[in-house]
C-alpha cells in the first residue's frame, strides 16, 4: 500500500514549505519532497546568500565614505573566501532550521526527485506516495543562452560557487540579477562590464529608478554596453571573449555571467500524466486560486511564471492551504500591488504601476510627483549617489497607484508605503502624515 497524505508538496523551496507548514497547522498530514537542499532557490542560491554579498558590498561603500566623516580608514584587501565560508555556514544553519521545522510539525521530508505517476500519486526514490492534494512548487533555474560557447559562462548559481573575486567579469543581462550581481562584484573589487540588449537596465521599471540606477552604475565605474546581443563566447589565451551579434568583440574576461532570466522546473515531473497544462514557456498554468487544470493539483511560486519573488510563493502557498484545509473558500493571493526591492547600489523599492502603465490604464487622469536629491548622508562623502522618487496618482482624489524610490534604504522604506498603497491611500493621506525628520523617506509625504 502506498503511503497516503492529505498533501504532497513537490519542491521544498519557499512555496512548498510554506504551504505544507500552513496545511500541517490546519491538521493535514503532509509530505515535502525536495531534490536539492531544503529552502530552495531563495535560501541556497538566491535572496539569502545574495543579501549577504550585498551587505558586504554595502560595507565596502561605507569604508570608502568613512573619510568624509573624519575616519582615517585605510581600505585593505577583501577576503572573498572568508566571506563565502561564513555565508555558506549561515545557509547550512538555515537548511537545518528548515528540516527541524518540518520535524516539529510532523511533516515527512523525502530527499529525492518526484514525478507524477497518476492524478493523485507521485513516485520518489522508487516509492509511490498518494495524496488527496498535490502542489507543484518546483521553482525555476537560470537560463543559459543557446549560443556557441555558452557553457564557458556561469549563471547566478555559479556566482555563489565562486571561491575568489573574479578579476574582470562580463555580466550579460539587464534584469534584477544582472544589476544586483554586477553591483556586488564591482563593489567587492572586480572590473565589471555589463551587456544589455536594448538601451538600459530594468526596462520594466519606472524610468525614474532605472535611469537613475544606470547613471549611478556608470558613475561608480561599471561599464554598461548597450544594444549588445550575445552571439558567442570563446576561450582565447586563457581568457574569455564575448562577441555580440554586430560582431563586436569584448575580450579579457575571466568570468562571464549569464543573467538573462529563469525558466521553470516543469520538464521532469512527468506532468503529462496529469494532462497538466503548461504554457509555451513551460510554466504551469493556474487560475486565480492556484488550481491547475487537474482537480486537486495546484501550482505555486516561480513554476507558475507569475511574480517570481519569495514572499509571493509563500503567500500563495499559505493562502492555498487556508482555502483547501481550513475551509476559507475565497482565500487566494491577489497578484496586484506586489512590492519589490532590487538590491542594487543604491537599492530600489517599488510598488504599483509605473507611470507608463498607469497612463495606459487611466489615460489623462494620471499625474506624477517627483523628487531627486543628494541625501544628507552623501553631503559629506566623496561618492554622491542620488535618491529619486516618484508617486503616480490617479483622478481628482489623487489615489496613489505607484510609488517608486531609488536611494539608500529604499528597500526598507517601501514596505510601509506598500501598506498605504494597498489600502488605497491618496496623495492627501500621504501629505497628512507627519514627516520623520531628517530622513529621505520624508520626501514621500512632503512632495509638491
Ligand atoms: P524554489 O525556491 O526554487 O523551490 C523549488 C524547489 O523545488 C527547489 O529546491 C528544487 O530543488 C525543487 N524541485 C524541483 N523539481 C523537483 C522535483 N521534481 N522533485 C522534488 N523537488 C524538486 N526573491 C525575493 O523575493 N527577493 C530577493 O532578494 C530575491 N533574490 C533572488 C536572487 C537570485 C540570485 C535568484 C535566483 C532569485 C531571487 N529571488 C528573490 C527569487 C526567489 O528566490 C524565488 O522567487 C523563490 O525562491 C521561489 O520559490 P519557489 O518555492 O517557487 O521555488
Ligand atoms: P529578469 O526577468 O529580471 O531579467 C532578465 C532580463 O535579461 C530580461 O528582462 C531581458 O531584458 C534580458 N535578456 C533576456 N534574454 C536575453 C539574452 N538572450 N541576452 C541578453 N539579455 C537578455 O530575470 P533575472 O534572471 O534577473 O531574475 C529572475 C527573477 O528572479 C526576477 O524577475 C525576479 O522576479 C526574481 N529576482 C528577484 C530579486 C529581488 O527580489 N531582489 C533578485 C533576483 C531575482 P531586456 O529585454 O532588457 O534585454
Amino acid at each position: 500500500m502506498p503511503k497516503n497524505y492529505d498533501l504532497i508538496a513537490i519542491g521544498g523551496g519557499s512555496g512548498g514549505l510554506a504551504m505544507a507548514q500552513r496545511a500541517a497547522r490546519h491538521g493535514a498530514t503532509c509530505a515535502v519532497i525536495e531534490s536539492g537542499p531544503l529552502g530552495g532557490t531563495c535560501v541556497n542560491v538566491g535572496c539569502v546568500p545574495k543579501k549577504v554579498m550585498w551587505y558586504a558590498a554595502s560595507l565596502a561603500h561605507s569604508l570608502h565614505d568613512a573619510p568624509g566623516y573624519g575616519f582615517d580608514v585605510k581600505v585593505g584587501d577583501h577576503d572573498w573566501t572568508a566571506l563565502v565560508a561564513s555565508r555558506d555556514a549561515y545557509v547550512r544553519r538555515l537548511n537545518d532550521i528548515y528540516a527541524n521545522n518540518l520535524k516539529r510539525l510532523n511533516i515527512d521530508y523525502l530527499a529525492g526527485s518526484a514525478q507524477f505517476s497518476g492524478p493523485n500519486s507521485v513516485v520518489c526514490n522508487g516509492e509511490e506516495l498518494t495524496a488527496s492534494h498535490i502542489v507543484i512548487a518546483t521553482g525555476g533555474r537560470p537560463i543559459v543562452p543557446r549560443i556557441h560557447g555558452a557553457e564557458l559562462g556561469i549563471t547566478s548559481d555559479g556566482f555563489f560557487e565562486l571561491q575568489s573575486c573574479p578579476r574582470r567579469v562580463a555580466v550579460v543581462g539587464s534584469g534584477y540579477i544582472a544589476v544586483e550581481l554586477a553591483g556586488m562584484l564591482h563593489s567587492l573589487g572586480a572590473e565589471v562590464c555589463q551587456f544589455v540588449r536594448f538601451d538600459g537596465v530594468l526596462r520594466n521599471f519606472d524610468p525614474i529608478v532605472s535611469k537613475t540606477l544606470m547613471a549611478q552604475m556608470r558613475e561608480s565605474g561599471i561599464r554598461i554596453v548597450t544594444h549588445a546581443v550575445p552571439h558567442s563566447l570563446e576561450r582565447e589565451n586563457g581568457t574569455l571573449t564575448l562577441q555580440d551579434e554586430e560582431a563586436r568583440r569584448f575580450d579579457d574576461f575571466d568570468t562571464v555571467l549569464w543573467a538573462v532570466g529563469r525558466e521553470p522546473n516543469s520538464h521532469d515531473i512527468n506532468i503529462e500524466v496529469n494532462a497538466g497544462g503548461l504554457d509555451g514557456y513551460g510554466f504551469v498554468m493556474t487560475d486565480d486560486y492556484q488550481n491547475t487544470n487537474v482537480p486537486n493539483v495546484y501550482a505555486i511560486g516561480d513554476v507558475t511564471g507569475r511574480a517570481a519573488l519569495t514572499p509571493v510563493a509563500i503567500a500563495a502557498g499559505r493562502r492555498l492551504a487556508d482555502r483547501v484545509f481550513d475551509g476559507q473558500e475565497e482565500r487566494r493571493l491577489s497578484y496586484d500591488l506586489i512590492p519589490t526591492a532590487v538590491f542594487s547600489h543604491p537599492p530600489i523599492g517599488t510598488v504599483g504601476l509605473t507611470e507608463a502603465e498607469a497612463r495606459e490604464k487611466f489615460g489623462e487622469t494620471v499625474k506624477t510627483y517627483t523628487s531627486t536629491f543628494t541625501p544628507m548622508y552623501h553631503q559629506l562623502t566623496e561618492a554622491k549617489p542620488k535618491t529619486a522618487m516618484k508617486l503616480v496618482v490617479v483622478g481628482e482624489e489623487e489615489k496613489v497607484v505607484g510609488c517608486h524610490v531609488i536611494g539608500d534604504a529604499a528597500d526598507e522604506i517601501l514596505q510601509g508605503f506598500a501598506v498605504a498603497v494597498s489600502m488605497g491611500a491618496t496623495k492627501r493621506d500621504f501629505d497628512d502624515t507627519i514627516a520623520i525628520h531628517p530622513t529621505s523617506a520624508e520626501e514621500l509625504v512632503t512632495m509638491v
